[in-house]
């Protein structure tokens, strides 16, 4: 008989593991609330980034005298822009369902909860369905923070759920909090022309990233004219008619049309049936092991529930390997499942990218290391496409050579970092990046010239 696999929650973690484990023989439920590719796809990494491509065509378009062409003119239509987020979610959404349906998993509309450490029960429009199981992963997700000082009424004040796009473009929005989201949508509502105000808790914006990656964005956000508050953090917001007034404790006070908040996230466990199980939690988050594997034999948890890398990434990752430990394919520790080795990406201008050690940690921790910079001012693809703003930066062990991990800040850093991504992952030196016969020009020689 096939094991009986049971997902609650269709997001990257959910899907992957319902695809995988279903090809590795598993007869696969996915109990799904709202649309199978989860809040990924419906609020956060799709949406946002569409916005942001958005705002980066404009832009462009407005630079286009630097490229040597002149009488352009460009606007913003957000009914357009609602529309294209609608019709890139509804691909990926049909493609993800697509797949599943291929591996023969069973969707099942409703929210699901534990009744038992090998029972399910779905509550669907029609009714309750109770499903026995043999592997259960719960991979709900979870939602913005919203602390009792925010009245959040999505017209004015939005979280970032409210804002793909909000009803109207601000005049002047304020947005509280500098970590990976905050700054996202500073870049994205300006590059849409809105004026921008940041409120940072700290004395840097991205107070978790290397000093001199923070400071490359510092420096142009304070270029475009985003205020940046420093050392400020928010303790009430008070809404006028269409004027909206963050209070920060130090007295100061942030006045806009519109404030948005990207203070963090926090899990969806309640109402799950955790208790009725026995899974243990910690702050709302499940406990797991290295194989995401709850309190509870059978129970697995991944994604942002298990409390680990809160990205889409690492959640997707997390699913697959689940289906294959659930499967039986691994008897010790997942070698993929390395956090410390997970690439990340800021997409702002300059777009930021990181991977693996950091300078500042290497220091704090008395590690020898070996860094080496490159800007992409001396890059020919950065001058041809005249934006050279950024560095190249590798962490490598000064004893082997062996890869440690890097930072990009400039264009397609995202796309860039695979490359040193790789070889953190699989223990590459740095004359394998500089041996490497790159295209020309290509902004990858950049890593070629840092690695030398
Ligand atoms: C604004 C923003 C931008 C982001 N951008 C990026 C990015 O560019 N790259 C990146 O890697 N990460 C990004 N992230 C993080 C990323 O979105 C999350 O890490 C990722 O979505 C986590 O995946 P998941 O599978 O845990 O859950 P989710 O994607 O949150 O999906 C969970 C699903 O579970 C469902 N669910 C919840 N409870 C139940 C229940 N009881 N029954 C049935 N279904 C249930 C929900 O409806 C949802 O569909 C971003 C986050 C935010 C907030």
């Amino acid at each position: 008989m096939p094991k009986r696999f049971v997902i609650i929650g269709g997001g990257p973690a959910g899907n992957q593991a319902a695809t995988y484990a279903a090809r590795l023989g598993a007869e696969v439920t996915l109990i799904e609330r709202d649309i199978v590719g989860g809040a990924a796809h419906l609020w956060d990494c799709i949406p946002s980034k569409a916005m942001i491509a958005t705002g980066g065509a404009l832009s462009q378009i407005n630079s286009a005298p630097g490229m040597g062409i002149t009488d352009v003119a460009a606007s913003l239509d957000f009914d357009a822009l609602r529309n294209r987020i609608g019709a890139i979610e509804e691909k990926l959404r049909s493609s993800v369902v697509g797949l599943l349906e291929s591996q023969g998993v069973r969707m099942v509309p409703g929210s699901g909860r534990l009744v038992g450490p090998h029972q399910v029960v779905a509550d669907t429009a029609t009714g309750s369905e109770e499903f026995e199981a043999d592997v259960i992963l719960l991979s709900t997700g979870s939602r913005p923070r919203i602390p009792d000082w925010a009245p959040i009424d999505g017209q004015r004040v939005l979280t970032t759920r409210d804002a793909y796009p909000p009803e109207e473009l601000p005049e002047h929005l304020v947005v509280v909090g500098s970590g990976v989201t905050g700054v996202e949508f500073v870049h994205m509502f300006s590059s849409f022309g809105c004026q921008v105000t940041l409120i940072v808790s700290r004395q840097q914006v991205l107070p978790q990233k290397d000093p001199e990656v923070a400071a490359a964005l510092e420096e142009d956000f304070l270029r475009r004219g985003v205020r940046l508050y420093m050392g400020a953090r928010a303790i009430g917001i008070d809404v006028d008619g269409d004027k909206v007034t963050v209070r920060c404790d130090d007295g100061r006070t942030a006045a806009g049309s519109h404030a948005l908040l990207a203070i963090g996230s926090i899990p969806n466990s309640e109402g799950l049936g955790l208790d009725a199980a026995g899974v243990k939690t910690d702050g709302g988050y499940v406990v797991v092991d290295h194989n995401c594997l709850s309190s509870v034999p059978g129970i697995y948890a991944a994604g942002d529930l298990s409390g680990k890398l809160p990205l889409s990434s690492v959640a997707a990752m997390q699913g697959r390997k689940i289906a294959e430990h659930a499967m039986g394919l691994h008897a010790g520790p997942h070698r993929h499942l390395d956090y410390e080795k997970a690439a990340s990406a800021i997409f702002t201008v300059p777009e930021i990218a990181d991977v693996g050690l950091a300078e500042a940690d290497a220091f704090a921790s008395g590690r020898k290391i070996r860094v080496t910079k490159v800007p992409f001012s001396a890059n020919a693809k950065a001058l041809i496409e005249n934006d050279p703003r950024g560095f190249v930066k590798i962490i490598s062990d000064p004893a082997t050579g062996v890869v440690l991990g890097g930072s990009i800040v400039g264009r397609h850093a995202a796309e860039l970092i695979s490359v040193i991504a790789l070889a953190v992952t699989a223990g590459l030196r740095v004359t394998d990046i500089v041996e490497s016969l790159l295209v020309h020009p290509a902004l990858a020689e950049a890593l070629a010239d840092a690695a030398e």
